[in-house]
């Protein structure tokens, strides 16, 4: 299995572009969850990345084997394929909503709240984005880890459409099952870490293990505006260092608390909640 990393970035209209690229949809329509049963008659477009995390009018793309080795500029309204049924997308749409949050906190506090000049809007009237800047709303992490291994398991589907995920992961995107001990969220930084935020931007990294001589996807590495986060969906040992970007690191496994500190505008922390990690099954 070759290594994968797509990078998506929001991108503002410059009305250039006269053609835009189309995002592949499979010959048939089908559903990632089709596991779980009960799908629905109609099939709905998911979004590859909650629309909700997109902040701008286009998405570029590029690192999918679906760009061809170039650079893809997509609408955000298109960036969408027929991979999940109507019922189990609705389902989601929670998920969606925690995880597009949780994006647009990290994103204010590494650039500061939305009247901070680094936070641009494209409509100042629109203040939908200061009402998400709030310091003291704490992210649910059981959701976020699900929002990351639902936009694990979308990515890999577009890189193959023959590809279902296994059944007991689709059941930890839908919460009917828990990560088990040692698994989920890891953030990859230490205490003093310099943070570059990167707005719009976000990046995946695919993770595998080998399992009987086959590679197996094990979940992805997101770089969210610049905070990497690791989503695994089996247990790492948090003692073992991991080398990224030539440098080494620890695993923080579902860390409760972020102090940052900028040179822009005023520390704030983050927080995010987790319910206890045990295995239901
Ligand atoms: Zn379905």
């Amino acid at each position: 299995m070759s290594n994968l990393h797509i990078r998506i970035e929001s991108l503002r209209s410059t009305g250039a572009y006269a053609l835009y690229d189309s995002v592949p949809q499979p010959s048939q329509p089908f559903c990632w969850a089709e596991s779980l049963g009960d799908c629905s008659v109609e099939m709905d477009k998911e979004h590859l990345i909650s629309s909700g995390s997109i902040t701008d009018e286009l998405v570029r793309v590029c690192g999918a084997s679906w760009c061809h080795g170039r650079t893809s500029i997509v609408p955000k309204g298109h960036f969408k394929s027929s991979i999940l049924c109507r019922k189990h997308n609705n389902q989601l749409s929670g998920v969606d909503q925690v995880g597009a949050s949780g994006l647009h906190l990290l994103e204010a506090a590494l650039l500061g709240p939305p009247d901070d000049s680094n936070f641009e809007s494209d409509d100042p009237s629109n203040d939908s984005n200061k009402s998400l800047w709030n310091p003291s709303k704490v992210t649910d992490g059981n959701i976020l880890e699900r929002w990351l291994l639902k936009h694990t398991i979308n990515l890999e589907v577009m890189e193959d459409f023959s590809i279902r995920p296994p059944k007991d992961i689709v059941e930890l995107v839908f919460g009917r099952r828990m990560f088990g001990a040692g698994a989920g969220l890891y953030f990859l930084h230490a205490v003093g870490d310099t943070v570059k935020p990167q707005r719009g931007r976000l990046e995946y990294v695919r993770q595998t293990t080998s399992v009987n001589g086959q590679e197996r996807v094990i979940g992805g590495l997101f770089k969210l505006r610049g905070v990497d986060l690791l989503i695994c969906t089996q247990a790492r040992d948090p003692l073992l260092p991991f080398e990224i970007g030539g440098r080494t690191i620890q695993f923080l496994h579902r860390q409760e608390k972020f102090v940052f500190n900028s040179t822009t505008h005023e520390t704030h922390s983050m927080s995010y909640k987790w319910q206890s990690s045990q295995s239901n099954h």
